[in-house]
Parts: structure tokens; sequence; C-alpha cells
């Protein structure tokens, strides 16, 4: 049986952007993640999926503990990671670390590429050799040795998120957050990212929770997939089924989106959803479901009431008043 590896519990993180009134003192609050709950489980690539604002960065840098929780929980192999005033003890930010979207800006143009990898080797590895490992690393992701003495600039965007993952590798982690890893690059190197990417995780067992706006991606990568709408997720479910048998009608109109190349592929996707109107400002969500402003399907109840997640099939939940609200 799997275990899960990371438990999120109804996480919110709201910021206060500002202040509203004639005395300045209403705040103006963002609610980026309200209410947000899933699992990873041990070994697995779990998606999150949502348009820019939809909340899925913010769930990912609460989780590596750059933001602490507004409310709710996130444990790592039952360890709550904000209990009490801590954040993170250091045997967990060895666990869990980060590859960020731009790798150009993740790493430190002043320090060559030997620099960048010995400093998590020092803080969380004290008694091994240095430069074996460096070298190891270097080669863990498909990079000659002699590329240690150069430096950020003087490599491609590819190589350079290959570096960062070599970093992130260093402290020899069970978890990685991958926030959108492709997305900066050109399209000829992604695919060997992604390679490179499945490859590690065969060989290091390691869990992923892949943040990304592009859904194609998650067809071939991810083993579930959960879709974020405007800091909640709407729907769950393992990847095949996911893109099989979609419930919610955000998925549906996101999914009849997707460009595909054969006609089988064309048979399977949803009819296409015309949605209306844009993508509401985090500041002003709409009360009841915050999709009802965009929704080809809404009813009258779904401007009033805010649905709850309810499973329709085994592993598959949706957050929508078409499917069996209690
Ligand atoms: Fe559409 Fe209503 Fe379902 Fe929201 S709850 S997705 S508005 S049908």
């Amino acid at each position: 049986m799997t275990t899960d590896i990371l438990t999120v519990t109804n996480l919110k993180k709201y910021f206060v952007i500002g202040h509203s009134g004639i005395l300045k003192r209403k705040p103006i609050t963002v609610k980026a993640v309200d209410g947000v709950s899933f699992t990873v489980k041990e070994g697995e690539t779990f998606g999150l999926v949502g348009e820019s604002g939809s909340g899925k960065s913010t769930v990912a840098y609460t989780t590596i503990g750059m933001y602490r929780p507004t409310a709710g929980n996130i444990s790592f192999r039952g360890q709550n990671l904000f209990e009490g005033n801590r954040t993170r003890p250091l045997a967990l930010k060895k666990e869990i670390q980060i590859v960020f979207q731009d790798p150009g800006s993740s790493l430190n143009p002043r320090r060559n590429i030997r620099q960048i990898l010995e400093l998590p080797l020092r803080i969380h590895r004290p008694g091994d050799n240095r430069l074996e490992e460096i070298v190891r690393l270097l080669e863990m992701v498909e990079l000659p040795p002699d590329y240690m003495h150069k430096y950020p600039q003087m490599l491609g965007g590819g190589e350079k998120q290959m570096v960062a993952i070599a970093r992130a590798l260093a402290t020899e982690p069970s978890f990685i957050i991958l926030d959108e890893p492709t997305s900066a690059l050109d399209v000829s190197i992604q695919a060997k990212i992604i390679n490179l990417l499945i490859r590690l995780q065969d060989e290091f067992h390691l869990s992923y929770l892949f943040i990304t706006h592009d859904l194609s991606l998650m067809r071939n990568v991810a083993s579930r997939v959960a879709i974020m709408y405007l800091g909640k997720i709407c729907e769950v479910a393992e990847a095949a089924e996911f893109f099989r048998n979609p419930y919610h009608p955000y998925t549906q109109m996101l999914l009849s989106a997707i460009p595909v190349v054969s006609e089988e592929e064309e048979k399977l996707k949803p009819k296409k959803i015309i949605s209306t109107g844009e993508i509401p400002s985090p500041v002003n969500i709409p009360s009841g479901c915050s999709f009802h402003l965009r929704c080809p399907k809404k009813m009258d109840i779904c401007s009033e009431v805010d649905p709850v997640m309810v499973e329709v099939e085994e592993g598959h939940t949706v957050r929508c008043h078409l499917y069996g609200q209690p």
C-alpha cells in the first residue's frame, strides 16, 4: 500500500494588500488559497494545475516554508511543518526541496556552479567529500564535470535548470516541488527536462508536487491531477480517469481547449465548452461557486451556495452542485 508523504489539510493563505474606507481601516484581503486539501503519495507525481492567479504557487511556497499558513495544516510524513511558532526543522528542510520556474533568477550569478552546489552540501551533509559529490550531482543531471567552473550566465536555459535540479538533489531529498520547471524553457528543451525528472524519480524514488498551468503536460507526467480555481481545488482524480472522464465544467472547459494531434484523442476530448467572462479578481471573489460567472451550466443555487467536495467515483472528487451535494 502506498503511504501519504505530504498531507495538506484545509490550507488557507490570505494576504492583506491595503486598506479601504474613509479611515483606511478596513483591510483589503486576497484569499490566495482558501481551504485547500490534498495528499501526495510516496513516489508519485501529483499535478496541481491552474491558471495564473489560481493560488497554485502560493500552495508551493507555503509548503516550502516561504509563507506561514493563515489557517490549516501541512504535514510531512505525519509531522506538522508549522507546529507552534517554528517553521520546518533542518531535517525536513533537507527532505523537501523546490525547483523554481526561472532558473536564471534562482541561481546566484556571482557564484560558479561548484559554489552553488557546495552550499547545500555544507549545510546538510557536512561530513561528505564535496568535490566528489559535485561531480556526482552534475553526472546525475547529465552535465559534464567541468561545468562546475562555469557561471550561470554562461549556460543555456535548459542547462541552468539542470543545475537547479542538481542543487535540489544535493540534500538527498525525498520530496521535490516543481514550480513550472519547464515553462520558461524552449519547447525543444522541455522534453529533455521532463525526461530527466522522470528518470531521477525512478532512480531515487522521489515524490513530486508538480505545479503547472499546462494541463496537457500532466497527461504523461502525473499520477494524479488536481485543478485549482481562485484559491480552491475543484476536481482531483487519477490522471487517466481525469483526462477520460472530467466532471467539473471548468475542467471540461480546460480539456476541450487542449490541442491534440490524432483523431482518437480528438474523440476523447470533451465537447468544446465556451466560458463567458474573464477570471475574476482574487480581491473580489464571487459569492457561491467562484466559477459561476463563467460557467455555462450554472444554476440558481450556484451564485448563493459554495459547493463542497464530493466523491463521484473512487478516488475522484469534484466540487460542483451538479453532483450529489450533501
Ligand atoms: Fe458551474 Fe454551478 Fe458547478 Fe459552479 S457549482 S461549476 S457554477 S454548475
